[in-house]
């Protein structure tokens, strides 16, 4: 156990963190990445200057419930003066959001029918899922759960007590998933409390943390973040998101190294996603740098069908042929499961189906 990081007076911050370079690993102060996500940005026009962008990108406005929001560091990854650069596509709000596209509904996974209780999906054997908090440090345009009612649970520690219970009643579950939004937006204390109380809990043996923070906000993976997942009984388990391999390099691939090197395992799920990684060379150079990093393709989801994210829509068969072409040239282990979520059904769904 850690003593409580503690908060540290702002002078010792970075004096000047816009001139940081982010590819010089330093190891993250425990509150600078509070500092960052002040400093992420949510205008449309300002995005634009900094990348060089020609002003008409911005005419549109996003949608108010899921407004334009990206870290400086995701940012400082993509090329200045590119329109089409692939992970400038991730996060900016498009027309294309706002027609309205047969089959693409607010609820495309069956979160809803899946919650069994406040804050807590189950669609699977053994696994709880945890929509912990309803934030995220950027906004991906394709998040299927970008209409997700996150107002409706649990808020305070306290109120998670009535889902800990359920856990607690049902001796299956032997697996607790942290998710959202995003787990790792709340602070380390607020963490260590979910931690001590899951612990508790006698059957549960793996917390699993879904996040995308190591990879849009590195500064997140602090030494005391990887003391907190050592910290406990239970074997941690990291599953981050990335799609694209310009995300992967300076300090998010450092972060991924110091979960690597921290000892736990870090796996990766990524979507497969029109005109950003929809190729063989990318997703094969994708593939590479993960498990150069030590960080295992989990899953390559095909796009769950969120209203707004139509443009993004890959055909199934390309992704079965993009898959068969990976398997020609890489290792086994370095090749994703391609997946599909289909309400109902007791797993993930292989693709193609059997
Ligand atoms: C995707 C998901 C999981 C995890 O599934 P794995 O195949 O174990 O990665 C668990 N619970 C819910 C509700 C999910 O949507
Ligand atoms: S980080 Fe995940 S939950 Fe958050 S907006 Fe992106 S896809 Fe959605």
């Amino acid at each position: 156990m850690v003593a409580t990081p503690q908060m540290l007076p702002n002078t010792d911050l970075p004096q000047n963190t816009e001139a940081t370079n982010q590819s010089e690993s330093v190891d993250p102060l425990p509150n600078q990445w509070q500092h960052d996500l002040k400093n992420s940005i949510r205008d449309i026009d300002e995005l634009c200057h900094r990348l060089q962008l020609p002003a008409k990108l911005a005419e549109f406005e996003a949608v108010a419930n899921f407004p334009c929001l990206v870290t400086e560091s995701f940012l400082l990854r993509m090329t200045p003066g590119d329109v089409d650069d692939p992970l400038l596509r991730q996060i900016l709000p498009v027309v294309a959001e706002y027609l309205e596209q047969e089959g693409f509904v607010s609820d495309p996974v069956g979160d809803l029918k899946a919650r069994k209780t406040n804050g807590m999906l189950q669609k699977y054997h053994g696994r709880a899922l945890l929509v912990l908090n309803g934030t995220c440090a950027i906004h991906c345009r394709y998040c299927f759960r970008r209409e997700y009612p996150y107002a409706e649970e649990p808020k305070s520690f306290e109120e998670w007590e009535p889902t800990f219970q359920t856990i607690q009643n049902d001796s299956s579950i032997t697996e607790v998933i942290l998710s959202g939004g995003d787990p790792l937006m709340m602070s380390d204390d607020r963490l260590r409390k979910f931690f001590n109380r899951i612990e508790q809990i006698p059957h549960v043996q793996r917390i699993r943390i879904h996040s995308r923070l190591p990879v849009v906000l590195p500064s997140r993976v602090t030494k005391e973040l990887l003391a907190l997942l050592n910290s406990t009984r239970l074997q941690p388990v990291f599953v981050v998101h990335a799609n694209h391999p310009a995300e992967i390099v300076n300090d998010c691939a450092d972060a991924l190294r110091m979960l690597v090197n921290a000892g736990v395992p870090t796996l990766n799920q990524a979507v497969l996603l029109r005109e950003v990684n929809d190729d063989v060379e990318t997703l094969i150079e994708f593939s590479e740098r993960c498990v150069n990093l030590g960080v295992m393709p989990y899953y390559l989801h095909q796009l769950d069908r969120v209203s707004g994210a139509a443009h993004f829509e890959v055909p199934e068969e390309k992704g079965h042929e993009l898959i068969r072409l990976m398997r020609e040239r890489l290792p086994g282990y370095a090749v994703p499961t391609f997946v599909q979520e289909i309400p109902g059904e007791p797993s993930k769904t292989v693709l193609p189906r059997l």
